[in-house]
């Protein structure tokens, strides 16, 4: 095969063509500040106007219930401290779950030690979110629950509509970090009782840095970048014009065919986990198979180091990533693999390949060879594979 095959598109995907022509013209000919009142900047200020109404659209809301912030992680930082601040009377407790983003989890730490208390709920050894024990952990001080609408490491689709009738029943507001599941599954504010939701570009072939918070009209919550007045006075900070114009692309083009792609990824999604599963002994898929992301696979392969594998299959120019997060020097198992009640051992031998419409059946057949290959030789070294083999 030549150059690389990028099975990586949890972690960021290509800009498409489509993208980067929309783009360009708002770097060196339109560049006029939106904010401005001169003619020339109406150009700008035009091209912002239009894709916040398409997104909007996308999502079946209003064009003023979209913020545009620099990604992701800048949203969830804001929907949730936003809302701690804004509701500081009626309590601090926010109700999560143990398999959210470090944009979420890391922020949850944060509003610990300000003194907010935070429950994690559990997930099925499938990543499904228990609604049970959700329901159980909501409080009269709860003043948040954050779910996310899809997991990046396993891919789980969580039920967030009935999350939202939960939320409605209870008068809680209910954010859902959808940065995994924007523009490659349908979702629809309105239906599913969503009142805050992240979203971000480069998950969707959209540029970098790039993605907004939709804040459903009437939930009051304090800005969180302080300055000038863009984005109706809650988001400060001139526009990134040619980022916005991107995304709005990025959507037209996810939405031009979102459930054909979604056929196309999934076949090639199950005849890539079927096929290692026929082909390779002791692997396990994690993560459910029916309620799931159209384009993840996941595996945890018995007696190999997931961190080997990764760096087997670069030098054969397969992107992939590993469940494992290097924090702090020591190599800490996923914290979404020890939620699904997997033994440490056999978390640490995961692996994460993410496909994109892009991915073709040969690049899928020939990362199976080398996959079936590479675990062989990796398990030749395993003191304990040699035990169970009874040698
Ligand atoms: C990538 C990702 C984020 C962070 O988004 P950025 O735009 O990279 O900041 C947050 N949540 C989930 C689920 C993600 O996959």
């Amino acid at each position: 095969m030549d150059g690389i095959i990028y099975l990586d598109n949890a972690a960021t995907t290509k800009v498409s063509e489509g993208v980067l022509k929309e783009m360009l013209p708002y770097f060196c000919n339109s560049y006029g500040n939106p904010s401005s009142i001169y003619e020339f900047s109406v150009q700008s200020k035009k091209a912002l106007v239009s894709a916040r109404q398409e997104i909007a659209a996308f999502l079946n809301c209003e064009p003023n219930e979209i913020y545009f912030t620099s990604g992701g992680s800048e949203s969830d930082n804001w929907a949730l401290c936003g809302m701690v601040e804004a509701m500081a009377k009626k309590g601090a407790h926010i109700v999560t779950t143990k398999i959210e983003h470090h944009a979420v989890l890391s922020t949850c730490e944060a509003l610990e030690k300000k003194g907010c208390r935070i429950s994690y709920v559990g997930v099925d050894e499938n990543g499904i979110i228990k609604l049970e024990e959700l329901k159980r952990a909501i409080t009269p001080e709860t003043v948040l629950i954050s779910v996310m609408a899809a997991n990046n490491e396993i891919g789980t689709i969580q039920p967030v509509a009935e999350i939202g009738r939960i939320a409605k029943e209870r008068g809680i507001c209910f954010h859902t970090d959808a940065v995994q599941a924007f523009g490659h599954i349908p979702l629809d504010v309105k239906a599913m009782g969503i009142d805050m939701l992240s979203a971000s570009a480069h998950k969707l072939n959209g540029p970098k840095g790039i993605g907004f918070l939709y804040v459903r009209k009437g939930i009051m919550l304090p800005s969180f970048i302080r300055g000038g007045g863009q984005e109706r006075g809650r988001r400060a900070g001139t526009e990134n014009v040619p980022g916005i114009v991107g995304f709005a692309q990025a959507v037209r083009e996810a939405a031009k065919d979102l459930f054909g792609r979604a056929e196309k990824e999934s076949a090639l999604r199950d005849y890539f986990m079927d096929e290692v599963l026929r082909r390779i002994p002791y692997v396990r898929v994690n993560g459910s198979r029916k309620m799931r992301l159209p384009n993840n696979v996941n595996f945890s392969f018995q007696f190999v180091e997931g961190e080997s594998l990764l760096i087997m299959l670069d030098m054969q120019g397969i992107c992939a990533s590993s469940g494992s997060a290097c924090t702090a020097g020591s190599l800490l198992p996923s914290h979404v693999l020890m939620a699904l009640g997997l033994p440490e051992e056999v978390a640490h031998g995961s692996i994460r390949f993410t496909l994109s419409q892009e991915t073709t059946r040969e690049e899928i057949d020939f990362v199976i060879d080398k996959m079936e290959e590479i675990v062989g030789k990796l398990r030749e070294m395993s003191p304990f594979y040699d035990e169970i083999r009874g040698r």
